[in-house]
């Protein structure tokens, strides 16, 4: 199953969506964000970790434009 995280990046303090997978120990995400953007060493913190892409949609939409449209937009076009 996909997990999904949502980064916020240093300096610019725009919001990306890392992808990863769901473990019986928690959940892994990749060193770049889906838009390639942004690397996991950028980070300044999470504000959501390993949601499902459901979760991950409304949590994004509440954080509004913030959210990097490119990393969203995947959340939407992934059936
Ligand atoms: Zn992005």
């Amino acid at each position: 199953m996909d997990a999904y995280t949502l980064k916020e990046k240093k300096n610019t303090k725009e919001l990306h969506i890392f992808k990863g997978i769901m473990t019986s120990e928690g959940c892994t995400s990749n060193s770049t964000s889906i838009c390639g953007k942004m690397q996991k060493t950028q980070s300044q913190g999470n504000i959501f970790t390993c949601n499902d892409e459901v979760e991950a949609r409304i949590k994004s939409a509440k954080k509004g434009r913030k959210v990097c449209g490119t990393c969203v937009s995947h959340l939407y076009s992934n059936y």
